[in-house]
């Protein structure tokens, strides 16, 4: 939800508060893509639906037309899809003059249904199945990142060399390094909240020059909006400051990677439906199946929470980041740990993901894995303990991109909750980027073999 009706929106475009209206849909990448409008003519006309290439759901980080997409193609002429304003998502931008910005629907241009590989459209599909069922879930996405000392244009004109993060030494919940970077963190924080996005807090990570921005959870949808439109700002934000913001999982081998866990519950008729005072930790019954499902299916939907090349160098031992798949109580080194334990505020946190991860697709993964852990009763194995990244009996994420493609190509489980056509196309879009990757030489074999091969 937004924080303006369209006649707010309508008043403040009538006495020149907001000339601009920023229509946007949320991509595979989970980048904001659409058009700047101007004010009048959106609240005149184009609030009720406005157009754009289908390639935009059909092309990778660099605007590539990959071959492959049963949707579209060059064959098919690259048509357009319907942007249809979701105005219950009208929000000021208020680190923009003037500007306000709505989220839309993408939806078939002569069908006007949903396209279904649209991230939102994927995720309202869990929701209602989630709903069917009687339940809400509630739902909060951290965000890690770097700040780098300088600007995203110098950095790109310098072929990304030298990278040197905002601060010069690991700043965990560190005050006196953080205040250093309040010029870029203080705006972010605010005018986030000011847009109606439940900021909680920032804290400095576990290494120089990393930050982490809390939301406050909300139900899914929210949460995913929030999340999209916070990595959108805080990038817009350091850009304004004359720094750099960076959501890439693992920018160098020799520091932290950065994540984005993922904390989940569901709720029926507004009270926590993971709470159970009477039963172990508080845990009931539905939310052992609900983590049973999550934990079974793990594999099959890691591509969902990283899904580039880069996402899997994060995946390592003793850096925080999981690479099994179990639970435990109050764990960091087990890819899910259970938060609350024993309160009303009993929830799982899935540490799988990266700081790349769509929060839309993320999100509507783990709930159709969760829902199905619900509908066959799926029994929660034991809770690990201790150092789970040396426990030999504990399944594996795939380690790879590649690996993680196979897994998601050949999941039953999500052909069935998904749709064919969904996976077809995910499918498609992991197998370009590691194509992409592949036909690249890359420095570190130059620097290998160059004289010694
Ligand atoms: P951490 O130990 O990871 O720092 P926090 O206490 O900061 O955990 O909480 C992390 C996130 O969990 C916050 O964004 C918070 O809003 C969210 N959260 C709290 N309660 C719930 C809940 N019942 N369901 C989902 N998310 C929740």
């Amino acid at each position: 939800m937004g924080n303006l009706t369209f006649d707010d929106l309508k008043s403040r475009v009538a006495d020149g508060t907001v000339d601009t209206v920023l229509t946007c849909l949320v991509d595979m990448q989970g980048r904001l893509m659409g058009k700047r409008f101007h004010a009048a003519n959106f609240v005149e006309t184009s609030f009720n639906e406005t157009h754009c290439c289908n390639y935009l759901l059909a092309t990778d980080l660099e605007m590539a037309t990959p071959s492959g997409f049963a949707s579209t193609s060059w064959q098919s002429g690259y048509g357009d899809y319907v942007m249809k304003p979701d105005l219950s998502t009208i929000r000021m931008v208020p680190w923009l003059e003037g500007t306000a910005m709505v989220l839309c629907d993408v939806l078939d241009h002569h069908t006007h249904e949903p396209v279904p590989h649209s991230p939102r459209a994927i995720l309202k599909k869990q929701i209602d199945r989630l709903k069917a069922l009687g339940f809400d879930a509630m739902m909060a996405t951290e965000l890690e990142f770097f700040l780098f000392a300088k600007s995203f244009d110098e950095i790109r004109k310098s072929g990304f060399r030298d990278l040197e993060p905002i601060s010069g030494y690991n700043e965990d919940y560190h005050i006196l390094q953080t205040t250093k970077e309040e010029g870029v963190m203080r705006p972010i924080r605010n005018h986030l909240y000011a847009a109606g996005i439940p900021i909680e807090n920032s804290k400095g990570e576990a290494e120089a020059g990393q930050e982490e921005l809390n939301i406050r959870y909300a139900a899914a949808l929210d949460c995913a909006d929030h999340h999209s439109i916070a990595k959108h700002a805080i990038k817009e934000i350091a850009w304004q400051q004359g720094h750099a913001a960076s959501f890439l999982p693992k920018w160098s081998h020799d520091r932290v990677g950065s994540s984005s866990h993922v904390h989940q519950s569901l709720w029926a008729d507004g009270k926590p439906a993971f709470y159970d005072k009477d039963a172990k930790l508080g845990m009931s019954e539905l939310m052992e199946h609900y983590m049973a499902g999550l934990i079974a299916y793990a594999p099959d939907y890691t591509y969902f929470l990283a899904p580039y090349v880069n996402s899997y160098k994060r995946f390592s031992k003793g850096t925080f980041a999981p690479t099994k798949t179990v639970w435990s109580v109050d764990n960091r080194t087990a890819g899910f740990r259970l938060c609350g334990d024993g309160t009303k505020g009993v929830r799982v946190e899935c540490r799988i993901g990266g700081s790349d991860l769509n929060p839309y697709l993320a999100q509507a993964a783990m709930l159709a894995a969760g829902i199905k852990g619900i509908e066959d009763k799926m029994p929660l194995a034991p809770a690990t303990t201790g150092d789970v990244y040396e426990d030999a009996k504990a399944g594996d994420i795939p380690q790879t991109l590649r690996k993680a493609t196979e897994t998601l190509r050949n999941s039953k489980f999500l052909r069935d909750v998904m749709g064919d056509d969904v996976i077809d196309h995910y499918t498609r879009a992991a197998e370009w980027e590691q194509e992409e990757f592949d036909r690249v030489v890359t420095d570190w074999e130059i620097a290998r073999g160059f004289e010694r091969a």
